[in-house]
């Protein structure tokens, strides 16, 4: 499979000469396998994607694979021109929103109200059907793709593309559990022994995460923050590049790929960490890279 990075900023697109090597687009990650072309995210990257996919001149049957629906994570799909073509196909896949009781379908189409964008969804030239997902596995056209909630503020997937022995994971946006009652002023009147039970069951949800990940051949994560950083914006949803070591490590990743990056983080700073994050994985036994637009990853 051929998996090919169109986004890989976090929250908002950040263009500009600061941010040319690493790029300043939205998620998007495009996976080729045989003649399929399966798309993870759709922020604004997936608009070069669709790009690249028109200039093959040939009717497209995709598969959009959407981890959740904050913007960062949507905002380019209006702008995915092969949408608009008749002829193409499109399955988008993604959760849906269980506390507003919506479907994929209608919050999809809510970004396109009218008083957002000049056109509706349902106008759309191609063939566009919706699959709700929750935690489980699925089958995208014959293709064993496996689902884990993520730690976020939505409802949030992550995708486990497994084909001809070779494993993809795709991460959502995600925080590792923590019992947040633990060393909060909330706590208080808490007895210590369900603290403790609190504590395990964070460790045993951080225990599913790593089983899910565990042996991948790539895998590609929300790393936003370095340690420091995180420990300012707890319950952001996002995790820390420091943890992000300790789960490669532990899961048995071969490539861990850093992604999601700080919209504050430039060209300068990004090229900073990725030199000393790279030599701790070297260290430790596995290949690390921070996503860029344009790179391109064969297993
Ligand atoms: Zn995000
Ligand atoms: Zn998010």
């Amino acid at each position: 499979m051929k998996i090919k990075f169109w986004g890989v900023r976090g929250s908002i697109p950040v263009p500009g000469d600061a941010t040319s090597k690493y790029g300043g687009n939205t998620s998007c990650v495009s996976v080729e396998v045989d003649d399929t072309i399966l798309v993870f995210d759709a922020g604004t990257g997936i608009r070069d994607c669709g790009n690249y996919l028109m200039s093959q001149q040939k009717s497209i049957k995709g598969k959009l694979l959407i981890s959740h629906t904050h913007w960062d994570h949507i905002q380019g799909f209006p702008f995915f021109v092969p949408a608009y073509i008749p002829g193409n196909e499109f399955s988008m896949y993604g959760p849906p929103s269980d506390v507003q009781n919506r479907s994929l379908k209608q919050i999809m189409e809510l970004q396109t109200n009218y008083e957002y964008f000049p056109i509706r969804i349902s106008q759309l030239g191609a063939t566009l059907e919706y699959i709700d997902c929750r935690e489980g596995k699925i089958d995208v056209n014959g293709f064993e793709v496996h689902t884990c909630r993520m730690n976020h503020p939505v409802a949030c997937l992550a995708y486990k593309l497994i084909h001809n022995g070779k494993t993809f994971v795709y991460g959502g946006d995600h925080e590792p559990y923590r019992n947040v009652y633990r060393d909060s002023e909330n706590s208080e009147g808490m007895e210590e022994e369900f603290l403790q039970e609190l504590d395990e069951d964070a460790n045993e949800q951080n225990k599913k995460i790593l089983n899910f990940c565990q042996g991948a051949d790539v895998v590609s994560w929300d790393s936003q923050y370095t340690e420091e950083e995180y420990l300012t914006k707890i319950g952001w949803g996002h995790s820390s590049m420091e943890t992000n070591i300790k789960l490669a490590e532990e899961a048995g990743i071969k490539h861990m790929v850093f992604s999601h990056h700080e919209p504050m983080n430039d060209d300068v700073r990004l090229t900073e960490l990725e030199a000393k994050f790279k030599k701790i994985a070297k260290e430790k036994g596995f290949a690390l890279d921070f996503s860029k637009e344009g790179m391109e990853i064969e297993i």
